[in-house]
């Protein structure tokens, strides 16, 4: 019996060894060839626990197996608007609320879409809002302030960096005050197809615009599987690039539901949200090569879920405020670099983790970062603890 024994330990040490030798050279950490960025706009825990709940069904959000905590705070609030928080998402910038891809001296910084395309990436934008809306402008347009919606369109049809963005807001492009008709322009002198819907759209072509409302893309209950279809299309399109892609996706509406603190319409909005991602998740995982970063730009509504009576049983939606929080969201990645989205991190740390995914180097803007907020902070902090002398 003992024989025995020795003999086993003596087959698993010779197994290790062998499986040592196999491994001797240490492997190159896989690099991620494409990343899908997906922001939920306004999504923090509990708008995703609440869709748990209420649909008693998995979610895709469970099946990431890196997750970690995102700081929101903008350059100027504790509390941070969409612009900012889109532009320190997209960029390795905190920025005052209101401000679209600049830093909070309006020097235009660059953003990761700009920067993987000038690493050959091609790069698509889907949204269920205008698709000149705060979060997906962040990541192409430079303006001091979000409402600035004609002055976006133009900078998105002049856009070199774009191959195909996927949303609403067709009003800004051809109802403008200018009365300049920008879908014409798109068509004939930028290279642009423009479409009003998803149903027609050649996946072969290399630049495409659609706008498929004049308003923002109506409630999900309504539009329907707009947001997982749209994906899938710029999956096909997108896919077997030479070098790889970046898609930024945004569930846009989240943030529209809390505000009105209509629980329905935030239940349906998230799991709208996690079918996309698991459109997206689906495609990584038969990749291999696919980068998933899904987080959220803030929080919307002070969102608690709570028993009224105080008995622990019968879950309600609560909402605190009919604006954002400065609550921490949760990212969550899957893929090659995705260890990367552990712990606490600022929300413009993510640029550089994605570009380190990619085994790129983020040789940046040269911009300070400036944050107003927290370098005040620490100066009242240091004003009243002086240093002795
Ligand atoms: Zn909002």
């Amino acid at each position: 019996m003992k024989r025995i024994a020795l003999s086993l330990i003596a087959l698993l040490c010779l197994g290790l060894t062998t499986a040592y030798a196999q491994n001797e050279k240490p492997q190159e950490p896989a690099k991620a060839m494409n990343v899908i960025y997906m922001i939920g706009d306004g999504m923090a825990l509990p708008q995703v626990y609440a869709t748990m709940l209420a649909t008693g069904q998995e979610l895709t959000f469970e099946q990431f197996p890196y997750i970690g905590v995102v700081d929101t705070h903008s350059a100027s609030n504790e509390i941070t608007d969409s612009a900012a928080g889109g532009t320190a998402l997209a960029s390795d910038h905190k920025t005052k609320n209101s401000m679209v891809g600049m830093n909070p001296d309006t020097i235009p910084v660059k953003t990761v879409l700009e920067a993987l395309q000038e690493q050959g990436k091609e790069t698509g934008i889907v949204v269920t809002c205008y698709v000149t809306h705060a979060t997906p402008a962040t990541f192409y347009a430079k303006v001091p302030k979000r409402s600035m919606y004609e002055d976006i369109a133009v900078q998105m049809a002049e856009n070199q960096y774009l191959n195909l963005i996927i949303g609403a807001g067709m009003r800004h492009f051809n109802q403008r005050k200018d009365s300049i008709n920008l879908v014409e322009r798109m068509e004939q002198e930028l290279g642009w197809k423009v479409y009003d819907t998803l149903a027609d759209i050649d996946t072969t072509c290399k630049k495409y615009a659609v706008m498929a409302a004049d308003d923002h893309m109506p409630k999900a209950a309504v539009r329907g599987d707009f947001l997982p279809r749209a994906v899938k299309t710029a999956l096909q399109t997108l896919d077997g690039a030479e070098n790889g892609f970046f898609l930024m996706v945004e569930g846009s509406q989240i943030d529209f539901a809390c505000h009105a603190h209509d629980s329905a319409w935030m239940v349906d909005e998230t799991l709208d949200f996690d079918r996309a991602i698991k459109v997206a998740l689906d495609y990584a995982k038969e990749k291999g090569n696919t980068l998933v970063v899904v987080t959220a730009d803030h929080e919307t509504g002070g969102l608690s879920l709570v028993d009224p009576n105080g008995r622990y049983t019968n879950i309600t939606c609560s909402y605190s405020t009919g604006s954002h929080t400065c609550l921490p969201v949760m990212v969550y990645a899957y893929g090659p670099g995705a260890e990367q989205f552990t712990g606490w991190m600022q929300n413009s740390d993510l640029k550089e983790k994605i570009m380190n995914a990619c085994g790129l180097e983020n040789i940046g803007d040269g911009l300070p970062e400036i944050d107003e907020i927290h370098a005040k902070a620490v100066k009242e902090n240091l004003d009243s603890h002086p240093s002795p002398k």
